[in-house]
């Protein structure tokens, strides 16, 4: 495999150690109610580890001491663990220690016998994801592309995100991630009769400066569409939506793009997209685009996602 040059690191990790004793008998997770009623709303950080920009916004929220206006609000910083571990010298590596923070989140994973970094805070957090209403769940992604949602397709999320407009570009999942479960669909979360929204918000590349400053807006956009935090203007953005068909697994270390790929690529059905071994990946229909491929593919881990844009 082609090593590539290294993204220069505009964000540096900085010391959580400040924020690990919150209010809530949980470490890294902090909680402000308003004493109106209103919903409880949780901003979370750092699901993957080396995805910096969570930890920007959800640091501003505390340092600036922002209070929810009605209900209430809870900042968690969730794999601070892998977020310890990072070294600059190989920035893509602390993305998470053993496990996928981001597909444990269900009962046969958090009650199973299995134990990781990732599934012992997951099982910490856990009364905090289940006690709140609306999660957004922050991240970044390897390539330097567009920021963009991604979200299960239950109406309220598309609601909220199509209320919300920024980011403008939405991986919606009409099926699920198809490779576990997502924070944001952790327990009742993952219920269509459910009442609350959650969105996951991809801001950008891990380490540049405007992914932090989006996630900071984007975080107080939620807020806001919420009513904790005052109104903010509304983007006004035509919007581009796209419909997950498939997360393909690498399956083998000779996993290969057949060219190039940083994401939002389009392909005519029956093209090759990739191969996997003897498995080739071919485009299943016309337009199809393709979102966060691999930037160095790993056996078991999530190779490229397919998707057809939707009308
Ligand atoms: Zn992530």
């Amino acid at each position: 495999m082609m090593t590539e040059p290294l993204p220069p690191i505009e964000i540096q990790p900085r010391d959580l150690s400040p924020y690990r004793a919150g209010n809530t008998g949980i470490d890294y997770v902090h909680r402000f109610d308003s004493g109106r009623p209103g919903p409880h709303v949780m901003i979370n950080a750092l699901t993957h580890g080396n995805e910096f920009c969570g930890m920007v916004a959800a640091t501003h929220l505390l340092d600036a001491g922002v209070r929810p206006l009605i209900g209430t609000l809870t900042v968690s910083f969730a794999n601070v663990a892998a977020y310890a571990s990072f070294d600059p010298a190989q920035p893509f590596e602390s993305r998470q220690l053993v496990h996928n923070m981001n597909r444990i989140w269900s009962a046969a994973h958090l009650d199973g016998d299995e134990a990781s970094p990732e599934l012992v805070r997951a099982r910490q957090m856990r009364p905090a994801v289940a006690a709140a209403d609306h999660i957004l769940d922050i991240h970044s992604t390897s390539r330097d592309v567009s920021p963009f949602w991604v979200y299960p397709q239950f109406q309220r999320n598309v609601a909220a995100a199509m209320a919300l407009g920024r980011p403008s570009v939405h991986l919606v999942m009409p099926q699920g991630m198809g490779t576990g479960t997502p924070l944001t669909q952790h327990g009742a979360h993952g219920s269509a009769s459910f009442h609350g929204v959650g969105l996951v918000v991809e801001c950008g590349q891990h380490f540049k400066r405007s992914t932090a400053d989006f996630a900071i807006g984007a975080t107080l956009d939620f807020l806001a569409h919420f009513g904790l935090v005052a109104p903010r203007p509304r983007a006004d953005a035509p919007q581009r939506r796209y419909e997950l068909l498939q997360t393909w697994v690498v399956r083998t270390p000779g996993f290969r793009f057949t060219r190039p790929l940083v994401g939002f690529e389009s392909f005519a059905q029956g093209e090759l997209i990739a191969t996997d071994g003897h498995d080739e990946i071919r485009a299943p229909c016309d337009e199809c685009t393709v979102l966060m491929p691999a930037r160095l593919p790993i056996v078991g881990r999530e190779g490229v996602y397919l998707t057809r844009p939707l009308r």
